[in-house]
């Protein structure tokens, strides 16, 4: 069982920024995750994931938002989430939020025991410390 909190306000802000970038940017084939992370100071940075025609190079969403983040300066982050953006033959209308993978679990974690990931659990949006989805972390 995870220990998970619910929602507040600016968690579903966060969402919105991740769904806005990868609404913006979405390329079939190139760019269907947007993420967004809140910094400790309260600054969002958002970024679309960068898929490669060999698929294990691709770059995830996650990763892509904590980059950009330290690139302008913010090193500390409190709140991470990734959206999932449908393809135009899924017959889905909106994005969803997706899980971490667990590469980006590992890569979460190392910049800050403390940070939160907002996931879909149990029928529901919800919010858990990033160790809570890595035990044993590496
Ligand atoms: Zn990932």
């Amino acid at each position: 069982m995870l220990k998970t909190k619910p929602l507040e306000n600016k968690d579903y802000e966060l969402i919105k920024e991740a769904e806005k970038v990868i609404e913006t940017n979405y390329v079939y084939g190139r760019h269907h995750i947007g993420a967004a992370v809140r910094s400790k100071t309260g600054t969002i940075f958002s970024a679309v994931h960068v898929e490669a025609n060999v698929g294990r190079i691709t770059v995830c969403g996650e990763a892509m938002a904590i980059g950009k983040s330290i690139s302008e300066g913010e090193h500390e982050f409190e709140t991470i989430v990734a959206v999932a953006h449908p393809h135009p033959h899924e017959n889905i209308e909106k994005c969803w939020v997706v899980s971490p993978c667990g590469m980006c679990r590992e890569l979460i974690s190392d910049y800050g025991k403390d940070i939160e990931v907002i996931i879909f659990y149990k029928n529901e949006l919800v919010k858990c410390n990033i160790l809570e989805l890595l035990p044993e972390k590496y």
